[in-house]
């Protein structure tokens, strides 16, 4: 069974796609297959996968919009391990463009069904909004991985998201759950880093992951090389905690 999973927060800058460009490397070498799709027309994760989002000829928008097969569009990030589906500044349009469409919220469900036996598991890596392509993501998920960021803010967005996961679950895909939510750039000598990270222990339970994301610059570095931290720098502190998290996952088994 694959499992399907979006890296979903609306806030900018939390660490969605240093979690799945990382998430995606451990999960690979840890020899299952893996399929990332770059969601955000920033191409984060596709530069940090080591593929150029200038030279690619087609990305995820040529695939939602039903203009190419995924299957034609994925590449193999070498250094990762992984096969990705890369984005660039054209999918900004594509917002627009999908409002035409019909089915706009399950293009990306719909262009999935035709590869998703060749994968263990396929992560998504969202834009920081809440905007089509994030439902798109969530309608094609069976689970959501909430990577956040322990400061004040951080849980006033969590409930605008719950409830889009909610609606999404009531019109959508009443399959779809939170995996998890991931402490990302923790810093443990900081206490109001420590008090959200209580709170949301208190509120979440056993849905918060036990594995603790530092901050840590070798996370920070590797994706000017093009490299996942956990191959560029494996025993880093940071790359140490995506392999922790990896194994969090694969114990967590296949969705219910
Ligand atoms: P966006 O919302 O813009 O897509 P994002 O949620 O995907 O952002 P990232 O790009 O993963 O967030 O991270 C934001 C910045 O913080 C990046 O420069 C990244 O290298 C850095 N960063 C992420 N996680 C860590 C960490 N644990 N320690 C240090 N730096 C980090
Ligand atoms: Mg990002």
């Amino acid at each position: 069974m694959t499992h399907v999973l979006a890296v979903v927060n609306q806030k900018g800058g939390v660490g969605k796609t240093t979690t799945s460009v990382n998430l995606a490397a451990a999960l690979a070498q840890a020899a299952r297959r893996v399929l990332l799709i770059d969601l955000d027309p920033q191409g984060n994760a596709t530069m940090g996968s080591g593929v150029d989002k200038r030279t690619v000829a087609r990305t995820v928008y040529h695939v939602l919009l039903g203009l190419a097969e995924l299957a034609t569009v994925r590449v193999r990030s070498e250094r990762g391990g992984y096969d990705l589906v890369p984005s660039n500044r054209e999918l900004a349009g594509a917002e627009v463009e999908l409002v035409e469409l019909q089915s706009r919220e399950a293009r990306l469900k719909a262009a999935l069904e035709r590869v998703v036996g060749d994968y263990d598991f396929i992560l998504i890596d969202c834009p920081p909004s809440l905007s089509l392509l994030t439902v798109n993501a969530l309608t094609a998920a069976q689970r959501v991985l909430i990577p956040m960021q322990c400061e004040y803010y951080a849980l006033e967005g969590l409930s605008d998201l719950v409830g889009t996961i909610k609606r999404v679950r009531a019109h959508l895909n009443p399959e779809l759950e939170i995996a998890g939510l991931l402490r990302t750039m923790y810093d443990p000598r900081n206490t109001l880093s420590q008090q959200v990270s209580q709170q949301l222990e208190t509120h979440f339970g056993d849905k918060v992951y036990r594995t603790l994301v530092p901050r840590n610059v070798r996370l920070a570095e590797a994706p000017s090389y093009g490299v996942p931290a956990v191959l560029w720098d494996a025993a880093s502190k940071g790359a140490q905690a995506y392999l922790a998290l990896a194994d969090e996952i694969l114990a967590q088994g296949a969705p219910a």
